[in-house]
């Protein structure tokens, strides 16, 4: 898979408990794209070992590369990893953790419409340039031109090749009441 968007100079929020608790709680999903070989047998151990690394890095505030340093360290004992592969392991998980964060927040807002925005340089994929500008109820998918869709930029459920190293974000479009009332 081409490695579409990541830039390591990216910032995001690091005290969002909200965030934090998503990245606890959740069993990460260990993905293709990610490339890293391991024994089946090992995949609840490396699952859980990834989640707790995670979590306290982000809890403690440590920026992604760090954090993939930890990782890749943390993982060396049972499984092939690089440190690329474990950087785009903590940013894919990490800023779509903020960005799980921020899609309850906009859900939850009262607003009724969002925008989709991407980091508009020559790496965002094909299909995330598609999006760019696009606005969408609340309630709504992101639906793409190769059929698949999204909750929100970086869902943990969507395909690889829409959600590794996304760097894009949905914003709340701010409108009068009146623009709405006569949009229905
Ligand atoms: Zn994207």
């Amino acid at each position: 898979m081409k490695d579409y968007e990541f830039s390591s100079g990216m910032s995001f929020d690091l005290e969002d408990p909200l965030a934090t608790r998503f990245l606890g709680e959740r069993s990460i999903k260990i993905r293709d794209a990610y490339g890293i070989k391991f024994d089946p047998k090992h995949i609840q151990h490396l699952s859980n070992k990834i989640n707790i690394i995670l979590t306290n890095g982000y809890y403690e505030g440590s920026s992604i590369s760090q954090i993939a340093e930890r990782l890749k360290n943390g993982l060396a004992d049972f499984v092939d990893i690089t440190f690329d592969q474990a950087l785009t392991i903590s940013s894919t998980e990490i800023i779509g953790a903020a960005s799980y964060s921020k899609y309850i927040r906009i859900k939850n807002s009262g607003y009724t419409k969002k925008k989709w925005i991407t980091a508009r340089d020559e790496n965002v994929r094909p299909l995330h340039r598609e999006m760019e500008g696009n606005i969408i109820n609340i309630c709504d998918l992101w639906a793409f031109s190769d059929g698949n869709s999204l909750r929100y930029p970086g869902d943990h459920e969507g395909p690889d090749h829409l959600v590794v190293n996304c760097r894009c974000v949905e914003v709340i479009v701010f409108e009068s009441h009146e623009n709405f009332m006569n949009d229905a």
